[in-house]
């Protein structure tokens, strides 16, 4: 057993921004401060309609713009967004690996990005429907197994959210399989009609504590996790390859101090914080790499090539070294779509609201240094 072709050795990383449309309470209380000019380029305005009038003839107006490898509206539906990640997903009936996540803070539209709805199913779900698809397709007569499994970081402690009460699950190193979460419950799927159910199910069961940021901010990370077994029929021996596609819907992005708690909340902020300063050394050394040709990915932080994603992180870069060498639950359990012959597909999402001017700057500078 071979878990991928050799010859592919290429990773790549695509970014995109989904600019969510203003809820119906929004509508009334907001402005819309997000302009996308076009399928690859999105304008912040600056949300200060009193600026100074030096400030204006001076052109020092917080006006932003940004450029990605996608930029999405708010009338885009989800299928839209998915029309533009579609073919990194591909390969993994090859053996290949991707991985998408959604990244930005707590209501910018992540989990609706991921899961979707009944009306406009996430990417969980269309990636889902074009695997079955492809290995419909698909004209040689080897034998798929698809199968799947649904799982929350929440304070680097990792549950299944495919249990109705789960424990602790550990990580650990296999010989054959890389890194697997131990007791991790994968179920067998033939099709992707009950997969929105399921992830309903899942997402009910995440931990979610309300903080000053937002009534139900989610905490944690969730991660599917779908996996294709290919038995090649057609040769002289036996060979059987693994694919596997991780979707992660990652916890709100906003600053630990912004959520004014203390206690356990604040250790949670923390952790994520932590999480997700691992992923960002991952994609930044994958942006790097790419350029260079080269695609390893360092996954335990040992050198520093990191940025600050946020103030405190930096602080934290440049004095805890050590600190950050214990390395996030998250990264870990990526670093198999996040290196060698993978796909990466970060999807940056974005409120078009005034009040979020912040966060949505914090969340594309973030998205622009992936690049
Ligand atoms: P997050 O997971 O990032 O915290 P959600 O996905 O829960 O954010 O989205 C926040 C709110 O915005 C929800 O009420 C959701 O239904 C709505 N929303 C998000 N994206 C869209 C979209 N593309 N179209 C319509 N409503 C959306
Ligand atoms: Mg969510």
């Amino acid at each position: 057993s071979i878990r991928a072709p050799a010859s592919k050795k290429t990773a790549t990383l695509l970014v995109a921004v989904k600019c969510r449309p203003l809820t119906e309470a929004e509508r009334r209380r907001n402005r819309n401060i997000i302009q996308v000019t076009d399928d690859k380029n999105v304008v912040v305005l600056d949300p200060d309609l009193s600026k100074d009038y030096l400030d204006r003839i001076q052109n020092r107006t917080k006006e932003k713009r940004y450029c990605f490898d996608h930029v999405f509206g708010p009338a885009c539906t989800n299928s839209d967004v998915y029309k533009g990640v579609r073919s990194t997903i591909a390969g993994v009936i090859q053996g290949l690996n991707a991985t998408v996540f959604a990244y930005g803070s707590t209501g910018s539209g992540k989990t609706y990005t991921m899961v979707g709805t009944q009306n406009d199913p996430g990417l969980m779900v269309l990636s889902l429907n074009t695997i079955f698809e492809l290995i419909k397709n698909d004209t040689s007569s080897d034998n798929f197994e698809v199968s799947c499994s649904y799982l929350e970081v929440y304070n680097e402690v990792i549950y299944d959210l495919l249990e109705k009460s789960s424990g602790h699950l550990e990580l650990r190193e296999d010989p054959e399989h890389g890194i697997v979460v131990a007791g991790l419950r994968s179920i067998k799927v033939q099709s992707a009609d009950r997969i929105l159910e399921l992830l309903n199910l899942g997402n009910s069961r995440r931990k979610t504590e309300s903080t000053e940021a937002n009534a139900t901010s989610s905490r944690s990370h969730a991660v599917l996790e779908i996996n294709v077994k290919r038995k090649q029929k057609n040769q002289h021996r036996n060979q059987i390859l693994r694919g596997k596609l991780a979707l992660v819907d990652l916890a709100g992005s906003e600053r630990a101090s912004e959520t004014n708690s203390g206690g356990q909340k604040l250790r949670d902020g923390a952790n994520i914080n932590r999480s997700l300063l691992a992923l960002a050394n991952c994609i930044n050394a994958l942006g790097k790499h790419q350029k260079k040709g080269l695609a390893y990915v360092p996954y335990r932080n040992r050198y520093l090539t990191c940025f600050a994603i946020q103030d405190e992180i930096f602080c934290l870069v440049l004095t805890g070294v050590l600190y950050l060498v214990f390395c996030s639950k998250l990264t870990r359990i990526l670093k198999d779509g996040l290196s060698g012959n993978s796909q990466t597909v970060m999807i940056a999402t974005i409120s078009p609201a005034d009040d979020q001017y912040h966060h949505t700057v914090n969340t594309l500078k973030y998205a622009d240094r992936a690049k």
